[in-house]
């Protein structure tokens, strides 16, 4: 099965020049979704990861089944004003604009084994702001995992310290 049979690709979204990954077609199809899941469920497993973590919203798609597959738990970073609790906080840059990212206190155990999970890594400033959410929570960051990597833009000179596992590359 080639994954990126199931990627639309968007030109001009959300702005002119931005060529937009689309995953819709992957979530849409039962198997094609869990063969990906599967496939990240797998190098979670390797890893040890006793916790996931994902950014709002798409990371929450990945994220979840894959926490089910394992028996772990599902921590979301969620955008301002979305979190009823206390809460830790990173602001930080997008490959358009900027955004601020936050977890409640108690998502994420001291010394616990943490997966960070988004659909797509772009500049990777949206995974290092979850990665440094997580760290503030005392959490250790096992790996990290995405449907997509835009290799062009480097993401992973921002986090080469961490463990990554990707899908599929563009
Ligand atoms: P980064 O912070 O790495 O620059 O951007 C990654 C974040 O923006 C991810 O949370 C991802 O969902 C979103 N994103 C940026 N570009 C795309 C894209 O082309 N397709 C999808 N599906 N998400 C994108």
């Amino acid at each position: 099965m080639d994954f990126k049979d199931y990627v639309a690709n968007v030109p001009n979204f959300p702005e002119p020049g931005i060529l937009f990954r689309d995953i819709s077609p992957l979530m849409y199809n039962g198997k094609v979704y869990a063969a990906a899941t599967n496939k990240i469920a797998e190098y979670a497993q390797q890893r040890g990861t006793e916790m996931i973590v994902g950014p709002e919203a798409r990371g929450f798609i990945v994220g979840c089944p894959v926490a089910y597959k394992l028996g772990v738990g599902f921590a979301p970073a969620r955008k301002k004003g979305k979190l009823p609790r206390e809460t830790v906080s990173v602001t930080y840059d997008l490959e358009y604009g900027q955004g601020e990212l936050f977890m409640q206190k108690d998502a994420v155990r001291p010394g616990q084994k943490v997966l960070v999970v988004d659909d797509l890594m772009a500049t990777g400033g949206t995974l290092a702001a979850t990665i440094q959410l997580v760290e503030q929570l005392g959490g250790i960051v096992v790996g990290t995992a995405f449907l997509i990597e835009l290799t062009e833009l480097h993401g992973r000179d921002k986090i080469s310290d961490y463990d990554m596992f990707t899908l599929m590359q563009y």
